[in-house]
């Protein structure tokens, strides 16, 4: 399982392969980065926000802020 998150709406989504891309509530398609495998930490964007579960801190390319995410362990 992998952490996918849609760099326009700021959705992420927990998948095995790319998600769906139909109907981003941004408008169009969703355009999905892939962060990494889901794991049993907590990491949260101190850029985006976006929250996700990875054993080692997730993949920092396309943060939706700008630039690379800037991830936090929370757990
Ligand atoms: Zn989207
Ligand atoms: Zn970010």
């Amino acid at each position: 399982m992998n952490n996918y998150l849609c760099q326009k709406c700021k959705v992420s989504v927990q998948g095995s392969s790319s998600p769906n891309s139909n109907g981003c509530p941004s408008g169009g398609n969703h355009n999905w980065t892939n962060l990494g495998s889901v794991g049993t930490h907590d990491y949260q964007c101190k850029k985006c926000q976006t929250h996700i579960k990875s054993n080692s801190s997730p993949n920092s390319n396309g943060c939706p802020s700008g630039g690379n995410h800037n991830w936090t362990k929370l757990t």
